[in-house]
């Protein structure tokens, strides 16, 4: 296992409010001929990262990176194959019945696709009041009465909550999402591309709208997303993922101000995780993940690469406070 990173965060002298470490989930796949081992996909494979309380940790790498699964399992949906995800300081694969209801209302998500997530049957009182009710006990009454108070505070009206989500426009859904995910006061939201399906001056209002959340309930974010512009004016530390790994991790000046790992640099530069790597001349497929390529695992990519790269594999290594890279040529790539 890799040295815990641990980014120049201004909170870092508190205890972190998560903390993953070498995390590793392994998937494995239907066999494809008898008598033959079923393959597997190590979609994540030895990530450690701390996040503060208050902050947000955005979580960057094209499509298979292993960003989703890393979400998925402080969601609770996906159990690691192997490492420890803590939550305030507490293993959160080892909840009794008790700690496992208090888990799911402290750790809510908001999608990429309001609409899907929303019930179109339902009224937006019922869907924002629905989780006061079966998670915080609330009278029917009661719950409506603070649902008005949370489409308040997501800028929405209170008199919306009568309305049916086809009613909406998408960046309203998206607010209705937020305020459910609100309704029973979580410490940590998991943003997974929560911003991307919605147009650019959309977009800007709900991320003011996060923004203002978090400076007002002081919420602590996981911000998955590919635009990198939006990764760094939503982030204080950032992750970039490639084939499962953390190749990269340090606040979100230092990774998009001086990036040392040459993937960092190229999404850098191309300004997207998923649309633009193949424009700047880098193999554009990314190799497939049941058969990582040996050694590091971004060679077939790289421009920087030697023959020791195919076959000794990079740790993550600090090359200035709280700022980590996974390449052996990081000094040479630098100067
Ligand atoms: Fe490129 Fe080699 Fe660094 Fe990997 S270790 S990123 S192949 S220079």
């Amino acid at each position: 296992m890799t040295p815990m990173p641990d980014q120049a965060n201004p909170s870092s002298s508190s205890p972190p409010l998560i903390e993953a470490r070498g995390l590793q989930k392994r998937y494995r796949l239907s066999r494809q001929r008898l008598f033959q081992p079923a393959p597997s996909v190590l979609a994540v494979d030895d990530v450690s990262f701390k996040v503060h309380r208050g902050s947000t940790f955005g979580l960057v790498g094209e499509s298979g990176s292993g960003k989703t699964t890393v979400a998925k399992m402080l969601l609770k949906i996906e159990r690691p194959t192997a490492g420890t995800l803590l939550v305030e300081g507490q293993d959160i694969f080892a909840q009794d019945a008790a700690g496992e209801r208090q888990y799911r209302s402290m750790v809510q998500t908001v999608l990429q696709d309001p609409y899907g997530a929303l019930s179109p049957r339902l009224r937006a009182g019922r869907i924002v009041a629905e989780p006061l009710v079966t998670k915080s006990r609330l009278s029917w009454a009661q719950a409506e009465e603070q649902a008005g108070a949370l489409m308040e505070l997501v800028g929405l009206r209170r008199e919306d909550l009568r309305k049916y989500p086809h009613e909406f426009s998408g960046g309203q859904r998206q607010r209705i999402a937020i305020a459910r995910a609100l309704s029973v006061d979580p410490r940590i939201i998991v943003l997974d591309e929560s911003v991307s399906a919605l147009d650019v001056s959309v977009r800007a209002q709900i991320l003011k709208l996060l923004e203002e959340v978090q400076r007002k309930l002081g919420v602590t974010y996981l911000f998955i997303g590919h635009d990198l512009a939006v990764v760094r004016y939503m982030s204080t530390d950032v992750g970039v993922m490639y084939l499962g790994q953390l190749v990269e991790i340090g606040s979100a000046m230092q990774v998009f101000s001086r990036p040392l790992h040459p993937y960092s640099r190229q999404l850098v530069a191309a300004g997207s995780a998923e649309t633009r790597i193949g424009a700047l001349g880098v193999a554009s497929d990314l190799p497939s993940p049941i058969n990582p390529p040996p050694g590091c695992r971004f060679h077939t990519r790289c421009p920087h690469a030697t023959p020791e790269c195919s076959t000794q594999t990079p740790v993550l290594r600090e090359m200035e406070p709280g700022h980590f890279g996974r390449c052996h040529h990081m000094e040479k790539i630098a100067a």
